[in-house]
């Protein structure tokens, strides 16, 4: 199910220099401005929260951890964790097909 992926696409703003996995008509949702590059999000992030999920829907596997977690340059993405993670780690992307999910986070060995 899972595959490593190189890069997520994201979105920087290049007047307040926020990074965004989705943009809403062309704009920035932070400040509103159409000056938006393609960036390539990839690499080591840290993990800035997480947390373990022990109850959910029916057909839903648990447990599993959501987190936070920050990357270069910028870029601070919500994601979901097969194995157990602490702020302070270091995580990686890895691409699942799955429309909405699009990817989860990966403990990784190599500290940034
Ligand atoms: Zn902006």
């Amino acid at each position: 199910m899972t595959a490593t992926a190189p890069a997520i696409e994201m979105f920087a703003c290049a007047s307040c220099s926020a990074v965004h996995l989705e943009v809403l008509n062309g704009r920035c949702p932070s400040c509103g401005s159409a000056d938006l590059a393609p960036v390539a999000v990839e690499g080591s992030g840290r993990v800035a929260s997480a947390t373990t999920v022990r109850l959910a829907p029916p057909g839903v596997d648990v447990p599993y951890v959501i987190a936070y977690a920050d990357f270069e340059p910028g870029a601070r993405l919500l994601g979901r964790s097969e194995s157990p993670l602490d702020i302070g780690d270091a995580v990686r992307l890895v691409r699942v097909d799955d429309p909405v999910e699009r990817f989860r986070f990966i403990p990784d060995e190599v500290r940034p």
